[in-house]
């Protein structure tokens, strides 16, 4: 048997880097695998969401804020300063009924570990439609991320869509308007879930336009977006809208598919269950942090937050 690690920490987001810190300076030398890098911004990057962040406002102590790739990389160097170890995998499956725990790796080697933290976060919704997937893929001009896309030329003074009502969706399109000549909020509804901060730059904006009650039931275009095709959820009626792109924010899914059969329970979304202050999952020496334990905050400071707790727990539990 390989090397068994003090603690192996899963993902490589706020929480993530913020359990290496902490595991670190405990002198427990985690080893983060931190994720293989990706095509496509619909799953689990290295670094986590705040990847595809410009402006972060929020994270205490960046009165001027800072962009979210900044924010990650001082992260992941602050850990590696105190001697956090990296690898570049994805973990495929995890066999918790053995001691010490073993994890499969990407490419089919075996990690064993006395406890683990998992940190994976969570990953964009897609509206499920077959011209939108088949556009997604193609780089004819869907998106789950107007962060990462949204600044290409392609959509520069054009009109453009983003579905959802929520925080996300209110956030990718106050970033469009820098670029969109139009920037038109699909909802499902007549109000916007979001924060009342966000929904007043929506409405505060010149560029930003609701459209109330409407869902999208197809993504026209051959090659590249051309409209949409959408549905009064009211009066059933259909229209047609012309943009240029469409960006998808209804959403996330916890990254929690490589813990099937591993025993961890979930709950009915898939997010980690915890006990109740403490980031234990139901079995011992196995933490979570972070978006895949959070359907609720989901903020990058509570997922930081929820990382210092899972290092303390883990190095509590490793001490006894
Ligand atoms: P969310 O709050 O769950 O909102 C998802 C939105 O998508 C909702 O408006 C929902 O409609 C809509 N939706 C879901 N499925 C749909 C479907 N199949 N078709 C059409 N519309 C659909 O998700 P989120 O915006 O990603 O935010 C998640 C969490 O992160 C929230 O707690 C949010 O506050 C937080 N967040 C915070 C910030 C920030 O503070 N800067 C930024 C981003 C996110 P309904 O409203 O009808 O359910």
């Amino acid at each position: 048997m390989s090397e068994i690690e003090n603690v192996v920490i899963i993902g490589s987001g706020p929480a993530g880097w913020t359990s290496a810190i902490y595991a670190s300076r405990a002198d427990l030398n985690p080893l983060c695998v931190i994720g293989v890098p990706k095509s496509t911004p619909s799953i689990v990057l290295p670094g986590g969401q705040l990847m595809l962040t410009t402006e972060v406002e929020n994270y205490p102590g960046f009165p001027e804020g800072i962009t979210g790739p900044e924010l990650m990389a001082g992260f992941q160097k602050q850990a590696e300063r105190f001697g956090a170890r990296s690898l570049s995998k994805d973990i495929v499956s995890c066999d918790f009924s053995t001691r010490p725990f073993a994890l499969e790796t990407s490419s089919g080697e075996t990690i064993f570990a006395k406890s683990v933290i998992i940190a994976t976060g969570a990953t964009a919704n897609w509206l499920g439609i077959e011209n939108e997937m088949r556009l997604a893929m193609s780089g004819g001009g869907v998106s789950a991320c107007a962060v990462c896309d949204g600044a290409l030329p392609v959509y520069r003074d054009q009109p453009l869509a983003v579905v959802g009502g929520g925080d996300s969706a209110l956030e990718e399109a106050s970033y469009l308007t820098k670029f969109a000549s139009e920037v038109f909020i699909i909802h499902r509804r007549d109000e916007f879930r979001a924060s009342k901060a966000m929904q007043q730059r929506i409405f505060d904006s010149e560029k930003a336009t609701p459209v109330w009650n409407k869902v999208v039931v197809d993504v026209l275009g051959e090659d590249s977006i051309t409209g949409i095709l959408l549905q009064d959820t009211v009066t059933g009626e259909e229209s047609t809208l012309e943009v240029k792109g469409m960006f998808v924010a209804i959403g996330h899914t916890p990254a929690t598919a490589f813990l099937d059969g591993s025993g961890i329970a979930l709950d009915d979304k898939g997010y980690i269950n915890l006990a109740t202050r403490s980031s234990a999952t139901n079995i011992e020496g196995v933490f979570a942090a972070g978006d895949v334990a959070d359907s609720h905050y989901r903020q990058a400071i509570s997922a930081a937050g929820m990382g210092c707790q899972a290092a303390i727990d883990a190095e509590q539990y490793l001490a006894h």
